[in-house]
């Protein structure tokens, strides 16, 4: 069994996404608000019940597990969602996620596909490491459709910072799965692509 990671290793993490996040905000609020279309909006809204997904799935796969990917980049996601949160304030949109435990979700088909991946993940660590695999490639997708329908750059640069994050949560989750020597078929992004992130460098933020 691995080790898990030092209560020092995470708090200075923790540390260094409080001070990443500021730093969006500031970055943020020094630019004016344009009006967004109904896309970009829907996109925001979306995408903060996405990061949601991926940060309750893995706290609760990280208590039955102990596999190192799932405490780490649910503090990952954590500050993705709240980047996100950042732009909802931003453009004055209303919270999707405002005031819901970790589990709960205001959309229906999220609340669904919640329920299904941690029933899943929670089958065996494998499964989990699957379950890992899925959230970031579905969460790559979506981030590249997003990133098609806006050219507000600061959207465009949190969209960024989220894609590189789950890039590299997809190289984590890959170890693993070549370490439990298990398979995985990429159900949203083409096999090249899925490979192409999988196999190659870790990216730094
Ligand atoms: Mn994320
Ligand atoms: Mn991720």
């Amino acid at each position: 069994m691995e080790q898990l990671v030092s209560p020092r290793f995470m708090q200075d993490r923790h540390q260094h996404r409080i001070e990443h996040i500021a730093a969006i905000r500031q970055r943020i609020a020094s630019q004016s608000a344009q009006p967004l279309s109904a896309e970009e909006e829907h996109d925001l809204l979306h995408m903060r019940e996405e990061e949601k997904i991926a940060r309750d799935v893995y706290l609760q796969l990280a208590e039955r597990w102990a596999l190192r990917p799932f405490l780490n980049i649910s503090g990952a996601e954590q500050a993705h969602m709240d980047a996100i949160a950042a732009l909802l304030d931003h453009y004055d949109l209303p919270d999707p996620a405002h005031d819901l435990p970790v589990g709960r979700f205001r959309t229906p088909d999220f609340q669904t596909l919640h329920d299904q991946l941690v029933a899943r993940g929670l089958r065996s660590a494998l499964d989990a490491i699957q379950v890992g695999l899925l959230i970031e490639e579905l969460d790559i997708f979506d981030l590249a459709q997003a990133k098609s329908r806006t050219r507000q750059p600061e959207i465009l640069s949190v969209y960024a910072d989220l894609e590189r994050g789950s890039r590299n949560h997809l190289r984590a989750f890959h170890r693993h799965l070549q370490q439990h020597r298990g398979e995985y078929v990429p159900q949203y992004m083409s096999l090249g692509d899925f490979e192409a992130v999988a196999w190659s460098e870790h990216e730094s933020c």
